[in-house]
């Protein structure tokens, strides 16, 4: 029988307990974790450059692209974002992906990128 997930009834946990906990432990359906991001670093790492295919991050910007990994011949850009975040029990630095970030900040990462005058500025949405 095939399981559904239940976003509503996954365990919630706080930031310490997860801070302590054998990775080996997590519920392969995840766990719900509420906390306020306290920090971004301001640099330039927040995006890259990757295959739109597999992700594959590139420095290679030579038209036409073709990605080593896969062959696909798009590239796009993408969140790499990190952050610090905490809630009443503890801190935490966090990573998120492209899919995840785009949740948290609702624009695509391109559209940040294209409301700057320079690519190397940091947008103020973030
Ligand atoms: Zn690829």
């Amino acid at each position: 029988m095939k399981q559904t997930l239940q976003p509503g009834l996954l365990q919630h946990k706080k930031l310490d307990e997860l801070n302590n906990m054998d990775p080996f432990d997590f519920q392969e359906e995840g766990c719900k974790c509420t906390v306020t991001i306290t920090h971004i670093p301001q640099d330039n790492n927040w995006w890259y450059i990757g295959c739109e295919k597999c992700k594959k991050k590139t420095t290679d910007d030579s038209t036409p692209f073709i990605c080593s990994k896969c062959g696909w011949k798009r590239l796009r850009t993408r969140y790499k974002l990190s952050f610090a975040a905490a809630d009443d029990t503890a801190k935490a630095n966090f990573f998120c992906n492209d899919e995840m970030a785009r949740m948290i900040v609702r624009r695509n990462c391109q559209t940040l990128l294209n409301s700057l005058r320079k690519n190397t500025d940091f947008p103020p949405e973030l």
